[in-house]
This record gives structure tokens, sequence and C-alpha cells, in this order.
């Protein structure tokens, strides 16, 4: 099979020959159709990422230490394991990025998203970014994809449409008529945007970029805060503001960014509620006296458990969620030096708005 790969933290994106992937024990393969570049992807490229250990993986013919990123996809299963059920051979499927266990005091809870025996493509594994991948655990962690859901929508329930569904949805239980402030209208930002407005939320998005904004306007935002050369005191009070002076109820932090979490905390209302999806690239400062004395909420979202998938695939199948029209452009995988172009641009803040998929 073909793959993306790179040999070292920041190093160049190479298309490569692989074996095909052998199915572990209850493990599958699936045949990629799309896969995203999340930025997550970006943080574990740069050396961010304390799980992505480069060189974990044996190159062809085992020589070069290389990485396969990849973790947002979707995809047919071609082969299966010992002890899958062997009717999901052939069907159309995603996964979470986290793949549970399925065994773990956490897995038993339903909440494999933090399963403490938790492996995950294009992290600890090789990933998507390639003809094939391996999704372990499959029986556990494989969601049906029905046939009529785009591919790219079905990719971006492995990692950012879920978990901006999960974090505001299952966390922070956004009710209709409230209003929510996301920061960061990149990938994961716009699906909190969707999910938000589509629960009848009335949505505030932040961003350095101009065009990211506007895009979240047509997602579903009614108010917008440009961030660039503002404190997190100053966007607070431009968020505030946009809200008649009241603060939101919820907040998303969907960037991690220095001073988007604290951003967040000052915006809140008295109790409200702050979900944190962007992954940090160091520990921030945050706003400890206020968290205590307003009652903040500090909650984080780390994906979804498989089983907690029908009620969204069923907003998705309805139509009443579009994870499709956050897909801004399609790139062939053969085109490595498109790629590695994007993530150099993301990772330098300058990544075009909207989501890349990548098509095997
Ligand atoms: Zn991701
Ligand atoms: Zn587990």
């Amino acid at each position: 099979m073909r793959a993306l790969q790179y040999a070292e933290p920041g190093g160049p994106l190479t298309l490569v020959d692989l074996p095909d992937p052998e199915p572990p024990v209850h493990g599958a393969v699936l045949a990629v159709e799309a896969t995203g570049l999340c930025r997550s992807d970006v943080h574990a490229w740069a050396g961010h990422d304390p799980d992505v250990v480069v060189g974990a993986h044996a190159g062809p013919g085992g020589g070069a230490a290389t990485h396969v990123p990849g973790h947002e996809l979707a995809g047919r299963v071609v082969a299966v394991g010992a002890g899958v059920d062997a009717s999901w051979l052939g069907r159309r499927a995603t996964t979470p990025f986290v793949h549970a266990c399925g065994s773990c005091p956490e897995c038993a809870a339903g909440d494999g998203q933090v399963c403490r025996d938790q492996t995950q493509p294009g992290f600890t594994t090789q990933g998507s970014w390639a003809d094939q991948v391996v999704v372990r655990h499959a029986d556990v962690n494989l969601v049906e994809v029905p046939d009529d859901v785009d591919g790219g929508a079905a990719a971006l329930l492995g990692c950012r449409f879920a978990t901006a569904y999960r974090g505001l949805v299952q966390r922070a239980q956004l009710r209709p008529g409230e209003r929510v402030l996301v920061v960061g209208c990149g990938g994961v930002g716009l699906s909190a945007v969707v999910v938000a407005a589509a629960l009848g939320a009335e949505v505030v998005a932040a961003d350095v970029d101009e065009r990211a904004l506007a895009r979240a306007v047509e997602l579903g935002a009614s108010a917008t805060v440009r961030t660039a050369g503002l404190s997190p005191a100053e966007v607070a009070d431009a968020v505030r503001a946009a809200g008649g002076g009241a603060g939101p109820a919820v907040s998303v932090d969907a960037v991690g960014r220095p001073g988007a979490l604290d951003a967040c905390l000052l915006s809140l209302a008295r109790r409200g509620r702050h979900v944190q999806i962007g992954l940090v690239a160091s520990e921030p400062v945050v706003e400890v006296s206020r968290v205590v004395s307003h009652e903040l909420a500090l909650l984080g979202s780390h994906g979804m458990d498989a089983r907690s998938y029908p009620e969204l695939m069923a907003l998705v199948t309805s139509g009443r969620l579009r994870p499709q029209d956050l897909v801004a452009r399609w790139l062939p995988l053969e085109d490595a030096a498109g790629i590695e172009a994007l993530v150099r641009a993301m990772d330098g803040g300058t990544a075009p708005v909207g989501v890349t998929m990548i098509r095997p």
C-alpha cells in the first residue's frame, strides 16, 4: 500500500510503499476512503505530542524509522483478525480516534474515550494517511457508516466533529437558547459552531483570522470577535459586549493557543461551563481564583465512545447535522508536497479556512 510518512519531527512528508497491514487479533483493516488533516496531526508532526514516538514503526523492509500520521478516517473493512465478527467484512465504517480496549474499568463504564489501555492511529500506531489502516479492538471501535453518508462527513466523525459534539452535548449539556463562545475557528471550532447552532444555541465565534470568522457566520454564528492583538481580558470584554453585557453560559477553546483558555474563563457567566478541546503546546496559566469564585466548570473532551455514536449518526443521516459542509478541499494521497505545505501552514498559523480531507 501507499502511505505518507515522516522520519523526524518537522521533517518532510514522503509517499512510500509499505506492506499491506495484517489484521491483529481482535483488529480489522480498513481501506481508507477519506482521512482528515487535523490540528493534532500537526502537533504530532511538530513534536509537541509525547505519545508520538517517531521511529516506533519500521519503514519499508524494516529500514528507516518513520511515522505515518492520520487518525480521522472512514473506509471499508477489507480484513478482520481472529475474534472479530466476520460480518464486518465489506462494510463501510469509521472509528473514534481513541481505539478503546473494551475491557478496562473505563470501557466497562461506557467511557472508552478515556480508556486506560487505548491506542490511537497516527499517534501510537501507524495512521490513516495511507491506502489502509488497522483498527484495533474492531468489535468495540468500528462504527457503521450508511452508504448515503458523505465520506468526508464520515471521516470527521472520527475526531473533530464527534469531539465537538461530545464536548457541547454530553460534557457541557448545552441547551437551546444558551449563548456559547467558540474560540478558534479551525476544523474543530467550526464543527462546534455547526453543532451549537443546530442545537438552537446562540454562537459567538472568536478567531485571529477574519476569513475564519466569515466562515463561522456562514455556518451559523450570530456574532464574531476578532482576537488579533487583544489580551484575554479584551477578548472577554468584546465577547460580553456581543452578548449585550452578559457572558456566555458555555465556552469552547478549540485551538489551545496561549490566552485562549483564559479568554474563555474571563468571558463566562457565573456558573458557566468551559470545554477544553484544543491541545495546548505548553501548560497554560489558568484563572483559578475565578473558577472558584464564579463556580466555573472546567471540562475536557477527548473524542467519543463508539457506543455513543448512534445518536450523532442519526442527526447526520437525517441531514440535521452536515459535517461535509466543513470540508473545504480534497487532496489526493499522492500529493505529498501539497499536504506537507498545508501541515506547515497550520503549524505556522497561516492555514486556509476549512477542513482538508485526503483521498487515498
Ligand atoms: Zn483530530
Ligand atoms: Zn479500555
